[in-house]
């Protein structure tokens, strides 16, 4: 087996971003300890790209990924199925490419971890034993960030925001039940949060169905926040294309919109403001935190998980890398780009400290792309390398008002051409080609 090179390391490590592993042929690193074992915990955007990367550079590791659910639903382009531009279907993955590569792949709910002993216990009544343990779970929901909401709430006022595909469903669904004339609410969270600009491309999405089915009704946004990502050019679309649909109410000076109480029976909603709302349909998106797991393993410092900007490594427990939504990353949005981008990191990490071998300077990217409406697409994003114990962004971009509806069609192609690359790099499978686009 021949060694790493540093121009091979720079290429994998994320500074091209999505595609370079995949496509590289990438030679395997030697491994003294042939049986060392590395435990990843939540194969979503972050965990199963690691699990790829880390078995295929090193087939000779004992690679174990412990995932709750056997189907992985992808929050990423689920407000286009909410929209009408995708089907369900298209954003459910199995685990059987990571499989097929060699990389035992458990079902099952890890409940806790021992970082003295080095295991992992599962809710199945399992314990996994690892030299490396990554955590990659996501995120919780804070139930009790708004009074009068809860986890029962949730299914007659649905988030949406995690990767169960029953809260996407039921906002569709009410969406689709609801008469011509409804209101629809949507309360938004405050930061951070994941996907800064997703609750905005979903109240696109939203507007588009109802200006395009149930042109009569309404979309009230409440939002806590003064300001919020991408809000140039999506407030220029709110004004191009759902100006009779949407009601933006954005906190200010005088005016706090944060919601103080949800009532799921009645469905009213009322703000610090004193605005009182009542929905047809609620889309309800509470505060979050680090997924339970990362609190269980003591990663956690407040709701979040600090980490090295070295290699994503917890700075608070040892052999443990924490990496995706649950880090606190400085500017690094909290996004399925910047997860699949730390992971292939994270991988580098592991197989060059298992086989000895010198650590080569980290490289991060993110590009979160939003449909604004059909063929309209802005994107945001940035380079980032560890800087003073920080992230430090570079070379950043963001979509200006008044461009092409050329530029903007290039760029729903290019987030389509995104997905099918990340979804291949996440569950080692040929990029996906049925089921795109509806009708
Ligand atoms: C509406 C919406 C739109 C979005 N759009 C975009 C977009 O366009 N582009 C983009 O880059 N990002 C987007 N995102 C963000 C993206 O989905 C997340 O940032 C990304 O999924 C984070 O990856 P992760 O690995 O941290 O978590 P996840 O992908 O959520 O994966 C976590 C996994 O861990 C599992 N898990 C958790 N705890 C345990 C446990 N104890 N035991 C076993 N398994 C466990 C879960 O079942 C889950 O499968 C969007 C998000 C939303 C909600």
């Amino acid at each position: 087996m021949s060694d790493i090179s540093r121009r091979d390391f720079a290429r994998l490590a994320g500074v091209g971003g999505v595609g370079t592993w995949a496509s590289s042929a990438w030679a395997p690193f030697a491994i003294a300890q042939g049986a060392a074992k590395v435990v990843i915990v939540g194969g979503g955007a972050g965990g199963a790209t690691a699990a790829h990367y880390v078995k295929k550079g090193a087939p000779e590791l004992d690679v174990t990924l412990i995932e709750a659910n056997p189907i992985y639903s992808s929050s990423f382009f689920s407000n286009l199925y909410i929209g009408g531009f995708r089907t369900l279907e298209s954003l459910n993955h199995n685990y059987g490419g990571l499989r097929r590569l060699g990389v035992k792949v458990v079902h099952d709910l890890a409940t806790d971890v021992d970082a003295a002993k080095r295991t992992v216990k599962t809710r199945g009544g399992r314990t996994y034993a690892y030299d490396r343990l990554v955590l990659s779970p996501g995120i919780d929901i804070k139930y009790d960030s708004i009074p009068g909401y809860s986890r029962e709430a949730s299914r007659l006022m649905p988030h949406g925001y995690t990767t169960a595909a029953a809260g996407k469903r039921q906002i569709r669904d009410q969406l689709v039940a609801m008469r011509d004339g409804g209101t629809v609410v949507m309360v938004t969270p405050n930061n951070p949060y994941r996907c800064p600009p997703g609750p905005y491309e979903r109240a696109c999405m939203i507007a588009h169905y109802l200006k395009t089915k149930k042109p009569k009704s309404k979309l009230v946004i409440l939002d806590p926040k003064k300001a919020f990502s991408k809000q140039a050019v999506i407030t220029e679309a709110f004004d191009k294309y759902y100006k009779s649909i949407i009601e933006l109410n954005l906190t200010t000076e005088i005016d706090d919109y944060s919601v103080v109480s949800v009532d799921p029976k009645t469905k009213e909603i009322v703000t610090k403001a004193g605005k009182k709302v009542k929905a047809d349909v609620a889309n309800v998106i509470p505060q979050q935190r680090a997924g339970e797991i990362a609190v269980k393993a003591g990663c956690t410092e407040g709701d979040w998980c600090p980490i090295n900007p070295d290699n994503f490594a917890s700075k608070k427990v040892q052999n443990v890398y924490v990496l995706g939504d649950a880090t606190v990353a400085a500017e690094m949005p909290k996004s399925a780009f910047s997860a699949n981008s730390q992971a292939k990191v994270v991988a580098a990490d592991i197989l060059a400290d298992l086989a000895k071998k010198e650590r080569f300077p980290a490289r991060y990217r993110n590009t979160c792309w939003s449909l604004l409406a059909p063929d309209d697409d802005v994107k945001v994003g940035a380079n980032y390398a560890p800087k003073d114990g920080k992230l430090d962004p570079s070379g950043s971009f963001v979509s200006q008002r008044g461009e092409t509806a050329e530029v903007r069609k290039q760029n729903f192609a290019e987030s389509v051409a995104w997905y099918d690359s990340i979804i291949s790099e996440m569950f080692a499978k040929p990029a996906p080609t049925a089921g795109k686009k509806k009708g």
